[in-house]
């Protein structure tokens, strides 16, 4: 495929990604658009052209605040947009309507393209899980359950923000070390989760579990996942029933989905699953991703620095596991329900996904290039996490996803 309009050859957004997104426009109008190299189309002003047909009842699902209503029309019908589109960016000459209907990617502002409805989160990296379980319960790091069902829990979706949103660092109860009762402070150790999530496009039955082979129909596509966590509020609370406080101040997402189509040409084969998974969870072919992924840390004033880099190809469970083994007791899906992976750490120290990894539980402060060290993020860090798949000359990258500290509340009841 070949394309009159110029990008960039390291462009995440090249004619074989198309993502969706929502975008404010320079003049303050919402439309849905796909972003293209530098550009950004106008999905409205497109179907007002005659893009994708039948103009009216495009243009009034194309000018809606959010892209539920558009995902829920299911993969076939986001399929046939894409192709449309990519036959107009593949014209042997530029298009009459090309000036219009391409608006500057610098000039307009990603918005939150969902209304999200219920959020997941997953637990499906094996060298997270034990890194993890290493520091919190040296004796018992992988509980047994984990190689038999992927790990997940209900988390919130009310602080699911976009790029670019501040995050203000938490309060809550913390227990100091050696202390028998707790204090309510900021917290000390904030950090960044690195993850994927995907977006749930076709509805679900209540009552009627998702059979594996089914279960990616139902997934819209992927976005980058921060799950910013605070691990000394979460250190105190886990136990019994999960993360809560530690956890749902605030997630940051990337404004683009990548289709599940876009992203075929990166299909892998998954880690070898020992014990074997039980039937609901066994499935043929290859259902993981290859994906590139990396975060780094940006103080204040300084210069950024890649504090991480992993791929999505390690995770152990895959999205159709993850979704299977989700309605298998009959729970149901709804469109722009989000389910994020997990932490993707990979074997090796400079591939873990989390900082209380990187620096294995503040033990080893990890170098920035301003000649400072992090054990967990402090005020005015930004973090920015970025993916990208690549094959030969196909490149298929999801953007980035970043989000500043700013400093807590000053603290009550002093
Ligand atoms: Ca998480």
């Amino acid at each position: 495929m070949t394309t009159w309009l110029p990008i960039p050859a390291d462009s995440d957004f090249s004619i074989h990604n198309l993502p969706f997104g929502i975008i404010e426009t320079s003049n303050g109008r919402i439309t849905a658009g796909v972003p293209v190299g530098d550009y950004v189309i106008d999905l409205v002003l497109a179907a007002d052209a005659g893009l994708f047909g039948a103009r009216r009842p495009h243009v009034r699902l194309f000018e809606q605040p959010t892209l539920n209503s558009f995902i829920a029309l299911g993969n076939d019908f986001a399929r046939r947009i894409r192709r449309r589109l990519q036959l107009w960016l593949t014209n042997d000459k530029r298009p009459d309507d090309a000036e219009y209907l391409l608006l500057e990617r610098a000039q307009v502002r990603p918005l939150m393209p969902l209304r999200i409805g219920d959020y997941t989160d997953f637990y499906s990296s094996i060298e997270h899980a034990t890194n993890v379980g290493k520091m919190f319960r040296p004796d018992n790091p992988l509980l047994p359950n984990w190689r038999w069902l992927p790990v997940g829990y209900h988390g919130r979706s009310s602080s699911i923000v976009i790029d670019g949103t501040p995050i203000r660092r938490p309060h809550g109860q913390i227990l100091p070390k050696g202390a028998d009762t707790p204090i309510f402070s900021a917290t000390q150790q904030l950090d960044f989760e690195l993850e994927m999530a995907f977006v749930i496009g076709k509805e679900s039955r209540l009552g009627q579990p998702i059979p594996i082979e089914q279960a990616e129909e139902h997934i819209f596509g992927l976005l980058l996942f921060n799950d910013w966590s605070a691990r000394d509020i979460q250190r105190w609370e886990y136990v019994p029933l999960g993360p809560f406080l530690g956890k749902n101040f605030a997630s940051s997402i990337s404004p683009w989905i990548v289709t599940l189509d876009a992203l075929k040409p990166f299909r892998t084969r998954g880690p070898v699953q020992k014990p074997k998974p039980l039937d609901y969870l066994r499935i043929r072919g290859w259902h993981h991703y290859d994906i590139n992924l990396e975060v780094s840390i940006r103080p204040q004033n300084g210069p950024e620095t890649v504090v991480c880099r992993t791929n999505t190809r390690y995770l152990y469970w895959s999205m159709a596991q993850q979704l299977a083994h989700h309605t298998v007791n009959g729970c149901n899906v709804r469109p722009g329900d989000l389910m994020a992976s997990g932490t993707i750490s990979g074997p090796q120290p400079d591939s873990f996904g989390s900082l209380l990894e990187l620096a294995w539980g503040g033990q080893k402060p990890i170098p920035l290039a301003d000649g400072s060290t992090r054990t967990f993020l402090l005020d005015g860090d930004t973090v920015t996490l970025r993916a990208y798949a690549q094959k030969g000359n196909i490149r298929v990258g999801f953007g980035q996803v970043s989000g500043t500290v700013l400093p807590g509340w000053v603290e009550r009841g002093k």
